[in-house]
């Protein structure tokens, strides 16, 4: 037996509980972890209250990130001893995950600790972290450089967007942070924002085409605010879109495509292939300021992660949550 959160969905209703959970509730895969560490991120707060229809199986473990030791290894890749890390790949979704002490995984889905990270830090940057760098990376790879002008960050207090600031600022790129929360400007200058606007400048519906204000953008935030960032980047700019936090609709026209050149890039950090994984990880490695790490985590239980699943969703949790799963 061992401590975890468990999702349960029956005619009881949906609910998510701390439990001792018997080993034979995990499936059976290639490798087994103990958990050191998870992280409470936005899926998986809709996981753990159930305000969005994200696990897809119960009962299951929720948690799509989760750093560990490997204990059992059917896999010639990975030995016993070894700590490992995952982020994705459908777990905390359709497969039990990492919000407890132990896992059964598929080897495919692991990397080894990418190395210049303890297992603590590698969690605090997570897949909030990991997805920030692959929005960099598309940037980068649509020619979006810090000469052309400033980048956009949206949801600035957020895990990815105070990731991404970080990492653009380190980067030489100019920083624009679009947040709700304008009371916390010193906290998103300190992690290299220059100049912070009200989210509400982006909100509501807008026009076709406005303003021409950054050379690109890197949004976490969907709807109103993706189609007006679009409309607000400037000629042959690119808008890295990974997240829905206002909402998953897009109410956009095409004219920022086709009269600026204006690029959407997409970005999952789910199913994303090894070799892109491990790009990315060694990208963060080299250019994420680890001194700043401390200033956007913060550090829970298990069984506070029930609770801090309600504040993320309302928008009371500043930057990353950190669980360690032997507390
Ligand atoms: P967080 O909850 O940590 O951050 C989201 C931020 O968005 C909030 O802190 C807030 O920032 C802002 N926000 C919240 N509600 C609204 C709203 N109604 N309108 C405008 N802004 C809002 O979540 P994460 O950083 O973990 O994830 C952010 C998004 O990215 C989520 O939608 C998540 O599902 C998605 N995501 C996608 C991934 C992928 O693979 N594509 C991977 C990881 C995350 P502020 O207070 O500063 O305004």
């Amino acid at each position: 037996m061992f401590q975890g959160l468990l999702i349960e969905k029956d005619e009881a209703g949906y609910r998510t509980s701390l439990q001792s959970i018997d080993e034979t509730l995990l499936p059976q895969t290639d490798v087994s972890v103990d958990v050191q560490y998870s992280t409470l991120n936005y899926k998986d707060a809709l996981a753990i209250t159930g305000k969005s229809p994200v696990v897809r199986q119960f009962p299951l473990i929720p948690g799509i990130d989760l750093i560990g030791t490997v204990t059992r290894s059917d896999c010639s890749h990975f030995s016993v001893g070894d700590t490992v890390l995952l982020n994705g790949f459908g777990v905390g979704e359709v497969h039990s995950g990492g919000l407890a002490q132990k896992a059964n995984l598929n080897s495919d889905w692991l990397i080894k600790l990418p190395s210049g990270f303890s297992p603590r830090q590698a969690m605090a940057i997570g897949t909030a972290g990991y997805t920030a760098m692959l929005c960099v990376m598309a940037l980068e790879k649509h020619g979006v450089t810090p000469e052309h002008g400033p980048v956009l960050v949206t949801g600035g207090n957020g895990g990815v967007g105070s990731f991404a600031i970080s990492l653009l600022a380190s980067l030489g790129y100019t920083v624009v942070a679009s947040t709700g929360r304008v009371d916390q400007a010193d906290y998103l200058k300190k992690l290299g924002a220059t100049e912070i606007i009200d989210r509400a400048e982006l909100s509501e519906p807008g026009r076709p085409l406005g303003k021409e204000r950054w050379a690109g953008a890197v949004d976490s935030v969907g709807s109103h605010t993706l189609a007006n960032v679009c409309a607000t980047t400037r000629y042959g700019g690119c808008v890295a879109a990974c997240g829905l936090a206002q909402g998953y609709d897009l109410p956009a026209t095409v004219m920022p495509f086709i009269l600026r050149g204006v690029t959407l890039a997409g970005v999952d950090s789910v199913m994303r292939p090894l070799a892109d994984r491990e790009q990315a990880w060694q990208r963060l490695a080299e250019v994420l300021d680890v001194s700043l790490l401390d200033d956007i985590v913060q550090e829970i239980t298990l069984a506070e992660a029930i609770p801090a699943a309600e504040k993320l969703l309302a928008g009371q949790i500043r930057g990353r949550v950190v669980v360690n799963t032997n507390k």
